[in-house]
């Protein structure tokens, strides 16, 4: 029955397995095209459900745990395949109909079509697979979860980890505070909006359940106003064309809105007309700016950013901090569980006001200020210099004296202030999905802080860390999961660490 909302229908970008073959391979028992009837045992983080056929493992896109179903064989691989599945035979009572319309086409979401309760459970059960089976961890059962004392210990060695159940939304829905759009060319003119699933076309959008209505109602303005002036599409094939993405920003807090216009080239025609139609469409706009970006490249921003119009910089605040934030700085996207997560982070750094705190991939200081209300000292630093920028001035536009950032790579910075005679009490790392670099590692083990709170959004690099800093004398106390991102296979966590003192 598998049709729209099953997540079922087609193949998808994630049914094509690299090196995959469409021959008989042998010791596996299925060739593609092959039609099979399996149980679904698990769930990747890509939302693909998890099959066997005689010890054989399959990928089946649209799959939930605990159903049967009927798949295809996709592609085929030595140690895996992939499938899809073509009929529902014993559906699972957490499947749901996705409320969106476009999920089958967009690989934007994976997990729309299981109750969001099931989400938040199979989020945290991800991330204790990861724990355990990278991490070489021991987790404690559910019932450990209620066994906050042992949370508090120090240097307990040994102890299971505690993983807390995912914090949840109480609306998952409409969360997203940026969209990043590509532009590209139909027969009828410029269009916008995603990549089809397991292709480089993009499909035109006008509503996505996750996205912020002020961003779906900016780029439908921006699009609307550059069809009005006829401005150029980018061709990813030929590599001509004027407008690869329109990036926008919505600050929840202050109501403001950015548009960066991504461009494959300097000059925009009728620019001024093109900015007066923004400003006259989309209420709240402070902020247009232009990308420029001529590399035939998936990278979507160029190196060099110009104002068009208003300011360089939109204003948000989470708990009370202002940020300024600009085109190319991170900035999390999901501002109510974004408070959440920082909470998170500031209680496992266990600060009463006398340490020193290092805040190592520090974006544009949105932790670091929050470390700052409750320690001595905090040290930033970061590797874009325009985030450095943002965070001095976030910490000059909240009164903040107690920072300190800098420019770099972390695992660079961080023994240049080793030698220094920087020696920090808690270092929190917030590194991006490929986890912390190996010599950051080793540069933590020899600074030997107190506690380091690991803040991921990958559990499989966070495990491989946490293996490195366990070795190291280390030893993972709690595990706070938070959705940032509902109905994507996305999870992030935030991690308390403590020394072992012997
Ligand atoms: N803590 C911030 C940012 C987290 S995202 C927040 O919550 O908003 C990860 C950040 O690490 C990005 O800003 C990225 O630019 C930065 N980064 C990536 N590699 C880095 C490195 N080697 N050293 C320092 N910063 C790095």
């Amino acid at each position: 029955m598998s049709g729209r909302n099953s997540k079922g229908s087609r193949g998808g970008r994630d049914s094509r397995g690299k090196g995959s073959s469409s021959k008989a391979i042998s010791g596996v028992p299925v060739v593609t095209g092959q039609r099979f009837v399996c149980e679904i045992i698990g769930l990747t983080h890509e939302g693909e459900g998890v099959g066997r056929v005689e010890g054989y493992t399959l990928f089946v896109h649209g799959g939930l745990p605990g159903e049967k179903v009927q798949a295809e064989v996709v592609s085929i691989g030595k140690s895996f395949g992939r499938a899809r599945m073509t009929e529902l035979l014993a559906g699972s009572a957490a499947r749901q109909s996705a409320p969106c319309p476009i999920y089958d086409l967009c690989g934007g979401c994976q997990l729309q079509h299981l109750d969001y309760a099931e989400q938040l459970r199979w989020k945290r059960q991800h991330v204790v697979d990861n724990l355990m089976r990278i991490g070489k961890l021991s987790v404690a059962g559910e019932a450990g979860l209620k066994n906050t004392e042992r949370a508090g210990n120090s240097g307990n060695a040994g102890s299971p980890v505690i993983v807390h159940p995912t914090l949840g939304m109480s609306d998952p829905w409409r969360y997203r505070n940026k969209a990043q759009v590509p532009i590209g060319v139909a027969e009828g003119g410029l269009i916008g909006g995603f990549y089809e699933q397991g292709s480089n076309d993009i499909v035109e959008m006008d509503a996505c359940l996750i996205q912020q209505e002020e961003n779906e109602e900016t780029v439908r303005a921006v699009k609307d106003a550059a069809r009005l002036l006829d401005i150029s599409a980018y061709n990813r094939a030929t590599g001509r064309g004027l407008l690869r993405h329109v990036v926008v920003r919505h600050a929840q807090a202050t109501g403001q809105r950015m548009v960066v216009l991504v461009t494959n080239g300097i000059d925009i025609p009728h620019a001024q007309e093109l900015v007066s139609l923004i400003r006259k469409r989309v209420p709240g706009v402070v902020s247009i700016c232009q990308s420029i970006n001529t590399a035939q490249s998936p990278v979507v921003f160029g190196d060099e950013t110009r104002v068009l119009w208003g300011e360089e910089v939109i204003y948000d605040e989470i708990a009370g901090i202002q940020f300024a934030i600009s085109p190319r700085s991170f900035f999390q996207v999901n501002p109510e569980q974004t408070e959440r997560l920082y909470r998170s982070a500031v209680e496992y750094a266990g600060l009463t006001g006398e340490e020193t705190v290092v805040d190592a991939y520090c974006g544009i200081g949105t932790i670091s200020l929050f470390l700052a209300q409750y320690a001595q000292k905090v040290y930033g630093v970061e590797i874009v210099p325009e985030a450095i920028e943002d965070a001095r001035r976030n910490a000059l536009l909240n009164g903040v004296t107690n920072v300190e950032f800098a420019v770099g790579a972390a695992e660079v910075v961080m023994p240049r202030w080793q030698k220094e005679g920087i020696t920090p009490d808690v270092i929190v790392v917030d590194p991006p999905r490929k986890g912390c670099d190996g010599a950051l590692i080793a540069t933590m083990l020899e600074l030997r802080p107190a506690r380091i709170v690991y803040v991921s959004c990958n559990p499989s690099t966070l495990a491989r860390d946490l293996r490195l800093l366990e070795d190291g004398g280390y030893r993972t106390v709690e595990v706070q999961p938070v959705d940032m991102f509902p109905h994507t296979g996305h999870v992030e966590c935030v991690v308390g660490i403590q020394r072992i003192d012997t």
